[in-house]
């Protein structure tokens, strides 16, 4: 990592970042002008933990304290990617800060770009069978943000294997029955049907569940 983003990530105290390369896969995949797109070489990616107390205190499906929490560490994560992307633009490079939580392809359910696919190429996490990246410090509870950079970083990460091991214990707390034994059977249609009828039931204004977020905590 360029010393500036190192300073500045240890000023915000972000202790979980990385970077990737951007392959040609990648680049099609990403939702922005292919003007851009062209000239993008690398991702930066860094996640901030959810409070592991939050979380603690879900017990059928999401509740207005995940709520309001959810909504700060996106705004958190937003305002550390602009600030990022002002630092790799002063350095003369190209940043383009990805929003941590926006949708913008609703039919397909699809953001500018997949922030937990970054995250695992940049070996910040494995992908659990909950379909979230699991680290080994903040298991599931990390969110991310993502600046795309024209930067091209001489070193690649290592990209983690699947850890889950013989834990199953999101396959039982999800209430959807949406995990299953291996993350590519991940059922994403189960899950959001569960999430929209708990949303709805609750009176939560936005698309969050959390449990399979409490399932892989290691409580102490
Ligand atoms: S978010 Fe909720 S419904 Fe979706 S997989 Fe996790 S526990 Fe199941
Ligand atoms: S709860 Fe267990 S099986 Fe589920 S993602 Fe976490 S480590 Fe993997």
């Amino acid at each position: 990592m360029l010393k500036p983003i190192d300073d500045f990530f240890q000023k915000h105290n972000i202790k979980v970042y990385g970077h990737c390369s951007l392959s040609n896969s990648d680049k099609e995949k990403i939702l922005l002008s292919r003007d851009i797109v062209n000239l993008l070489n690398s991702a930066i990616v860094f996640g901030i933990p959810l409070s592991g107390s939050v979380i603690m205190n879900l017990e059928d499906g999401p509740d207005l304290l995940y709520l309001h929490h959810y909504r700060q560490a996106n705004y958190l994560l937003d305002r550390i990617s602009f600030g990022l992307a002002t630092i790799v633009e002063d350095c003369g490079y190209m940043a383009v800060p990805i929003p941590a939580s926006q949708i913008v392809d609703w039919k397909n359910q699809r953001a500018y770009v997949s922030h937990k696919h970054f995250a695992l190429l940049s070996g910040l996490g494995w992908f659990g069978r909950n379909n979230l990246i699991v680290n080994s410090v903040y298991r599931s509870r990390l969110r991310f943000a993502t600046v795309l950079t024209s930067i091209r970083f001489e070193t690649e990460p290592k990209i983690l294997g699947f850890h889950c091991g013989s834990c199953r214990k999101c396959i039982e707390m999800c209430p959807a029955g949406a995990i299953t034994e291996t993350p590519e059977g991940f059922n994403h249609i189960a899950c959001f049907e569960k999430i929209k009828e708990l949303t709805r039931q609750k009176n939560i204004s936005q698309y969050i569940c959390g449990m399979c977020i409490k399932a892989c905590e290691k409580w102490e």
